[in-house]
């Protein structure tokens, strides 16, 4: 049998954000990852593999780019990777609905004197729209292949490989090298500077002279620094550079890195035109029709504040019913576990420690749910992006911009990943900073804390309540942020431009992946942590069995049984409640609560509270958690009292106002252990330890003032 070495090719999948790159990546290895839509998430570097008629296949998902300047981190890695490693063949998928604006990046890669395949994705787009497009004229023109694909149908896909390999083995009459041309002011000098280039036989032999010389003129940085090795040669580069620049500069009226951008679009329009005969009424101008509105500069903030209000808003109604419906279940069950498990440890455990604690957190995986297919929705539609770029303009007053919000706002889903994706801001101080305000966005673990307690104090203003919680997060990050960039990060803000993909309806089946993936990490926290947390909270609850207590219970109990008289039974009652509320008070937790309580009596809290918040360090779920444990075992006398009613019974004096502090206390304080260790993989140990300190901090001194400042108006 003959044996075949099979050959691999390596390929690269360039193009924007949101023209389908992930999803052509994943047709083509079949590798399961996340289909994200903001510019931004796909930094990492994806590999994957596949075989195809004989070949072996190698696929590089680039960060998605608008361009090839060394501006943006994402820039700068496709840039490299396309440079240094050089693949065999990069495919550049496109928008095919949105040629004009996709095909700035084409001409940047033909330039780099790579073999492109050209893919027309989102083509089912094309096809719905009247837009007529001359392929064969595109590939003549652009001296690359077109290939035709439907990327998260994988239509195409197929045919797609099939033209990588033919290029491969140069087989493809399609493909061409077609320089592009910058007009009569600037060809010859590009071409001079080149020429000079391609002497300099140890750089020429590494990058394409050509795109080396339009580098030069725009003033590259990265590309400058090839030649800062200080020979004649390199000197006589130099000037030359810098006498085309001046040239240009004077013969124009601008610097050459703009009559280039210029020339680039130029040429495209005018390949444009050629090829589409027809042009199509886009989604871009569509969007842009809707953009007049939505970012409009009068507009653009109310109608942002209100989309966010009723998002808030639908969280918390609509959420009720299944959240009543799951109560029931809960209780249900613990009902259950009284009457099936005999009385004793097992039967505690299993009741106030299990059922009760991770009950009083499961009922609001509705509420996160929808929240989650909200937020979803605004991402899928390309609101969200939009909601980066109005807040851009904002982001500035706390010296940072807008590719900060992304992680921002993902800080409202977890903390945790929006901190990782701080890596991808290039300056160190941005990513600080960044990390450093993240947590203060509420996340989705505090949003039970409030549904409850809003829902307990504020009940018939909870939506309003919860959105002001939110929206004092974000203020606190803008002074915050503020403050910091005054103190601690001095120094100027890197511009950075804002793309807006065009709006698209979303997919049913796209949302509830994006609300099931996150749904999903706030089960397994359940699972893990929030167990784990409730079990030792129980035990601490639990804990030590033999007390002193201060009356002899039982045997008043006892003898008032023996009585057997009605009021004797309202006497047995209080006896059993004071008793368990006593055992509460002496156990491990009691007794750290009210080691704390003298920190938090300044903000109206009581001891409970504070277990709750110390617990709360563990994650903002168990907040809850480790309250219902502590209610339900003090109120274990009393016909199964919900954590509601035990909340709002006025003997635990919880005002409203207390309330309100205490939401504004969960609100700033440090997320959880699992963000404070993200914090501090991304930037240091003593910044980990500097916002948990500044957090407590803050918290400590806003739920003060509120408490204070309330009472103060309360009583005056
Ligand atoms: P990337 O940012 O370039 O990696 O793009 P993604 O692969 O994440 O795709 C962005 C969005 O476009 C996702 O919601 C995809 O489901 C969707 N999408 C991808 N390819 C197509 C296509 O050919 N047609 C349509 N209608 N949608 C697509
Ligand atoms: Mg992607």
């Amino acid at each position: 049998m003959e044996k075949k070495t099979t050959r691999t090719i390596r390929i690269a999948l360039a193009g924007n954000p949101n023209s389908g790159k992930t999803s052509i990546f994943n047709r083509i290895t079949g590798a399961h990852q996340k289909v994200g839509n903001w510019p931004g998430v796909t930094v990492e570097k994806k590999t994957g593999y596949t075989d195809f008629k004989g070949y072996r296949l190698e696929v590089v998902d680039l960060p998605g780019t608008y361009s090839l300047t060394a501006y943006s981190l994402e820039e700068r890695i496709a840039r490299r990777y396309i440079i240094e490693s050089k693949p065999d063949v990069v495919t550049n998928v496109i928008d095919g609905g949105n040629l004009a604006r996709s095909l700035y990046l084409t001409t940047q890669l033909l330039e780099m004197g790579v073999d492109v395949v050209l893919d027309l994705n989102m083509w089912d787009e094309v096809c719905k729209s009247e837009a007529e497009y001359d392929l064969q004229k595109l590939e003549e023109l652009l001296g690359a292949p077109v290939a035709l694909t439907v990327g998260h149908r994988g239509d195409g896909v197929d045919s797609l490989l099939n033209m990588i390999v033919e290029l491969v083995e140069n087989r493809s009459e399609r493909h061409r090298h077609v320089p592009i041309t910058y007009g009569s002011h600037l060809e010859h000098v590009v071409k001079d500077i080149a020429t000079m280039i391609e002497k300099n036989s140890s750089v020429s032999n590494h990058y394409p002279p050509r795109w080396l010389a339009v580098k030069l003129l725009e003033g590259d940085e990265e590309v400058k620094e090839i030649f800062c090795e200080s020979n004649s040669a390199n000197t006589e580069l130099k000037q030359a550079v810098e006498a085309a620049w001046t040239h240009i500069h004077k013969t124009t009226g601008s610097d050459p890195e703009r009559v280039i951008s210029e020339n680039r679009y130029g040429y495209i329009d005018g390949a444009l035109r050629e090829v589409i005969s027809e042009r199509p009424k886009d989604r871009m101008e569509l969007s842009r029709q809707i953009d007049l509105v939505l970012t409009n500069r009068l507009l653009g903030y109310p109608i942002f504040l209100v989309l966010m209000w009723l998002l808030f808003q639908l969280t918390f109604s609509l959420g009720g019913y299944p959240m009543n419906w799951i109560g029931t279940g809960v209780e249900w069950l613990a009902r259950l576990g009284t009457t099936a498990i005999p009385p004793g440890l097992v039967q505690e455990l299993i009741v106030d420690g299990v059922i009760g604690g991770v009950g009083s957190v499961i009922v609001f995986l509705p509420n996160i749910m929808i929240l989650f297919l909200g937020i979803a929705f605004l991402e899928d539609t390309g609101y969200m992006a939009r909601a980066a770029f109005i807040t851009d303009r904002v982001m500035h007053f706390m010296g940072l911009h807008g590719k900060s919000f992304i992680p921002m706002l993902m800080g409202f889903g977890c903390s945790v990943p929006a901190i990782m994706t701080t890596r991808t801001l290039e300056s160190r101080k941005d990513r600080v900073l960044t990390t450093l305000l993240i947590p203060l966005m509420s996340c989705s673990a505090r949003l039970p804390v409030y549904i409850l307690f809003a829902g307990v104090f504020f009940a018939d203003s909870a939506g309003n309540v919860i959105f002001l919680i939110y929206l004092t997060g974000i203020v606190m990050a803008f002074l915050v942020g503020r403050l910091f960039r005054k103190i601690l990060f001095r120094g100027e803000v890197a511009p950075f431009v804002m793309e807006l993909p065009p709006y698209r309806w979303p997919t049913l089946l796209g949302l509830t992946i994006h609300m099931w993936e996150r749904a999903k990490i706030y089960l397994k926290k359940m699972g893990g942590v929030i167990l784990v947390a409730s079990v030792i909270l129980w035990f601490l609850g639990a804990f030590p069995r033999d007390l002193d207590y201060s009356v002899d219970y039982d045997s008043q109990i006892r003898s008032l049984e023996r009585m057997g008289t009605p009021e004797a039974g309202g006497q047995i009652t209080r006896l059993r409640a004071a008793k368990a509320s006593e055992a509460i008070e002496k156990s491990y937790v009691g007794r750290l609560g009210h080691l704390v309580e003298p920190l938090i009596r300044p903000l109206g809290f009581n001891w409970q509270m504070g277990v709750g918040l110390l617990t709360g360090f563990v994650a903002k779920e168990v907040v809850i958690s480790s309250m219902g444990v502590l209610y339900q075992v003090g109120e274990e006398t009393q016909e199964s009292e919900s954590l509601k009613e035990a909340l709002g019974d006025p003997r635990h004096g919880i005002t409203p106002l207390v309330a309100l502090g205490f939401m504004l206390f969960v609100l700033l304080y440090t997320p959880c252990v699992v963000a404070a260790i993200a914090v501090r993989r991304e930037i240091g140990t003593r910044w980990m330890f500097f916002s948990i300190f500044y957090q407590l901090v803050l918290a400590w001194g806003v739920a003060f003032l509120t408490y204070q400042i309330g009472t103060v108006l309360g009583t005056g």
